[in-house]
């Protein structure tokens, strides 16, 4: 990674783009100081408590075998068991995961659940494989992390690439691979499974209705309607497309998108189901949709808008693009898509950035909720589901907001500071074994 990053760096002759990892220390360090955090907590914070790397073999459809290099990051447990998803892509590498790995503690203790923060995944690009391949990759993944996960130790959940299937494979060969007595009682050592395997009702939706929450719970502050307001997203997948859904049926228009595979716009408002439907037919990709034009990439993040939702991958918003935002809010559905030096500029210019540990926490509340279920045999169903998600969202947004404004700090140091503040308080109360 950081050789590729110095070669594109003397390339473009620009400042080296530091990573997530930088990023997400600055962040930390910067709320740490704000609460003047205990020096020996900020050691233990700083650093991830095991990392796993495996290497596995796999055999393709073809008969050759190919070696993948699977990442398990689990950074801190002292609030639960670790808890973050897998992702599948090229990008995966040990600093990506470590930083994932971090957002995740702090996430799960800001939205005040039993968990700690994990991440990890494989690094491939799963267009290039078939189906019967992702799922040989899959279970070989899950063999080769065995004991390092489990449903009271680390519990993955799906992320890029990963969705339900993936997670029923990992369920399946998890449960497979244990002792006879303890296999059935293992479905929630993974969350985000398919309804039909244990999966919760309306997990699909937790992550993308909790940033349309956000948004919403923000405009209700500022006694602003979402109705005629426009919107761009970043990412057209299960994030994306799920909080592009609930703000179009608030009467918000959808006006530009931007995936993997190219950027389109339409002034006048691209139909959210019309759009998902035909990425279904074409190869998951929203190039060329019918009602839209296309759209440079590098002028996605400057289209003329009112909510800005990058819901793709990390460090999309820098200070390359930052000024050429027109949105005057900023939903982060993606982990880390702002880097520290974009958000200063940001702030500067009055963008409010409803930050990741918050706005996207509605997944890990799902997942949560989805382990619960599980763990004590019960079936939820989506109203109730969807109400529970409604109370803790509002529940995390007031506590972040209130603080903010009584601290006089933005939304992501006020968010950190909540969270870090309760492992804190857990650290202090435990003592340090021995
Ligand atoms: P996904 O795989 O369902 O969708 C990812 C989308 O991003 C796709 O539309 C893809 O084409 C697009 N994309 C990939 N690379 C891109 C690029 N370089 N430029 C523009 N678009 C690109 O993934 P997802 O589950 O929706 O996750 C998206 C983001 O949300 C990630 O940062 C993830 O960590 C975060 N997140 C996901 C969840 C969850 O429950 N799935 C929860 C919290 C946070």
């Amino acid at each position: 990674m950081t050789a590729i990053t110095a070669e594109l760096d003397t390339k473009t002759k620009r400042t080296p783009v530091k990573g997530m990892m930088d990023n997400v220390m600055e962040q930390f360090n910067s709320a740490a100081e704000q609460v003047n955090l205990h020096p020996n907590i900020r050691k233990i914070l700083s650093i991830t408590n095991n990392e796993i790397i495996v290497h596995f073999p796999v055999k393709m459809d073809n008969g050759d075998v190919e070696i993948f290099t699977g990442y398990r990051v689990q950074h801190n447990n002292a609030l639960g068991p670790y808890k973050g998803g897998l992702r599948y892509h090229p990008t995966v590498d040990i600093d990506a995961a470590r930083a994932l790995a971090m957002w995740m503690t702090w996430k799960t203790s800001l939205a005040g659940l039993p968990y700690g923060g994990g991440k990890g995944g494989i690094q491939l690009d799963p267009s290039k494989y078939s189906q019967n391949e992702l799922e040989r990759i899959t279970r070989r993944f899950t063999f080769a992390l065995a004991d390092n996960i489990g449903p009271e130790h680390d519990i993955p959940a799906p992320d890029v690439n990963t969705n339900s299937q993936t997670m029923a494979w990992i369920a399946d060969t998890y449960m497979s691979t244990r002792p006879p007595a303890e296999r059935t009682a293992n479905q929630h050592v993974v969350t985000g499974k398919p309804d039909g395997s244990g999966g919760l009702e309306g997990r699909d939706r937790a992550t993308g209705y909790g940033v349309f929450l956000n948004i919403k719970f923000w405009a209700e502050r500022k006694n602003e309607s979402l109705y005629g307001k426009k919107f761009i997203v970043q990412g057209f997948g299960n994030v994306g497309y799920w909080a592009a859904y609930f703000l179009e049926k608030e009467g918000a228009k959808l006006v530009a998108v931007q995936d993997a595979f190219g950027s389109i716009q339409n002034a006048d408002g691209i139909k959210v189901d019309d759009l998902f439907n035909y990425t279904k037919v074409n190869n998951g990709s929203i190039v060329d949709f019918p009602e839209s034009v296309v759209l440079n990439k590098e002028e996605f993040f400057g289209t003329e808008c009112d909510i800005c939702i990058p819901a793709a991958l990390g460090n999309q918003i820098t200070v390359e693009n930052a000024h050429t935002i027109k949105a005057k809010l900023i939903a982060e559905g993606a982990n880390g898509p702002t880097n520290v030096e974009g958000e200063k500029l940001l702030l500067e210019r009055g963008v409010t950035i409803l930050p990741d540990i918050l706005c996207n926490s509605g997944g890990v509340v799902g997942s949560y909720f989805e382990w619960l279920q599980n763990r004590n045999g019960e079936l939820w169903q989506l109203d109730e589901v969807m109400a529970k998600l409604d109370k803790k969202m509002k529940e995390s947004f007031n506590k972040v907001y209130e603080y903010s404004e009584k601290e006089g700090m933005d939304l992501r140091t006020a968010a950190y500071c909540i969270a870090i503040k309760r492992i804190e308080k857990a650290y202090i109360q435990r003592g340090i074994f021995p």
